[in-house]
This record gives structure tokens, sequence and C-alpha cells, in this order.
């Protein structure tokens, strides 16, 4: 069965993807690809088409939902032409949307090879970039970007231009092996960029 969305905590969440340029180290992609605290089974056999997730979307009450999340069991703003296709798609037929959100690593420039941040008006309220470091070296030991160090400086770039867009931005860091003094740097680094910062706590596998 193909998940392509899913509710979870009052919000609707749209997978369209299992891509990433990252392998993070907590990853649930190489985790046993199915187990999740979403769903079942997350891991898409085929990457359904635009079309597909339309017809899955306009199957859902839109109202009964806190925010529309686009994150994906990969990195969805691979697809954010689809993300913004689907978007715009259920407006024009008069679906209210809730809140749309995207949660991401913050690598969209580099992976579409333009700034996408502009696209982002008027279709996206909430933007969540994973900072998972306090610096570069902790950001790509965790994260294992596949550009390296570029991926420190690709995210970084992209929270600061996407704050220009979208009005709230956010960059999440889990608490863990992480001092008072850690978390303080972070939250300086994010509101330097125009985001806030939000901690969350460590659920272990
Ligand atoms: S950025 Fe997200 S999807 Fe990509 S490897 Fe890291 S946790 Fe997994």
């Amino acid at each position: 069965m193909m998940t392509i969305s899913y509710e979870y905590e009052g919000s609707l969440y749209v997978n369209l993807t299992n891509k990433c340029d990252c392998a993070c180290v907590f990853c649930l992609r190489h985790n046993g690809h199915n187990g999740s605290i979403y769903a079942d089974d997350l891991w898409l056999e085929h990457e359904p088409t635009r079309q597909e997730a339309l017809e899955d979307l306009l199957s859902r009450d839109m109202s009964q939902y806190r925010e529309l999340v686009f994150c994906g069991f990969g990195e969805p703003m691979f697809r954010w032409d689809d993300d913004a296709w689907l978007i715009d798609e259920l407006k024009a037929r008069g679906v209210k949307l809730p809140p749309v959100r995207i949660n991401t690593n913050g690598h969209a420039n580099r992976i579409l090879g333009r700034d996408v941040t502009p696209e982002l008006k008027g279709r996206v309220d909430v933007i969540s970039v994973s900072l998972n470091g306090a610096d570069e070296a902790e950001y790509t030991a965790v994260t294992q970007p596949s550009t390296g160090a570029q991926g420190w400086t690709d995210m970084l770039e992209f929270t600061r231009l996407a704050s220009q867009y979208v009005p709230t931005v956010m960059m999440t860091i889990v608490n863990k092996d992480k001092t008072p003094e850690d978390i303080e740097a972070c939250r300086a680094l994010a509101e330097g960029l125009g985001a806030k910062l939000r901690v969350r706590e460590y659920i272990p596998d």
C-alpha cells in the first residue's frame, strides 16, 4: 500500500518522495525502512504522480487539520514543483487549506539549481529547517550531506532567504548531547538568519 498522506497529531502529512541528499545518522530511511513514529510504511514503492497526490488530497476534509505538512520519508523539496502545483490546484478548486508547512533540510536551492525561496511566498506559511548541529563540523557529521560542508552553507543561506518570504521560519534541533551553551549558540544562529529556534526532545528508536 502506498501512503501519500497520513494524519498525525491533528495535522495532515504529505509524503511524495524517498529521495534525500543527506544520510542523517538518525534517519528512519536507513533504520529498517518501514518503522516510523508516524505511519506504518512510508517507503514509497514508486513516487506518486502529482495527479495521484491531488486525488488523495481532494479526498481529505482539509477543514479538519491543524496544518498541511509536506515532509516525506525523504526531502520534500525534491518535489517542490509538484508541491507548489498541488497547493495552487487545491486553492484553485476552492479548497480552504490550513496553514501549509514544509519540513526540510534546507538544500532546495542546490538540489533544484535555482533560488526557489520567492516561490514559497503565498504558498507556504511555515518552514521548519533541520539545523542538526551547532556548527559545520557537527552538522556534517550528523547529516552527511552529499555535498559535504557545502550542505551547511546552503542550509543557512536557504533559511536566510526563506525568512524573507515565509511568515514563520523555524530551525529545529534535537536536544541530544547538547549543553545549554550549544543551545544558546544555535538560538543566536537561527535568530541571526531571521528564524526561531525550536528545540525538540530526543526520542530514542
Ligand atoms: S534530511 Fe531528513 S530524510 Fe534526509 S537523511 Fe536526514 S533525516 Fe533523513
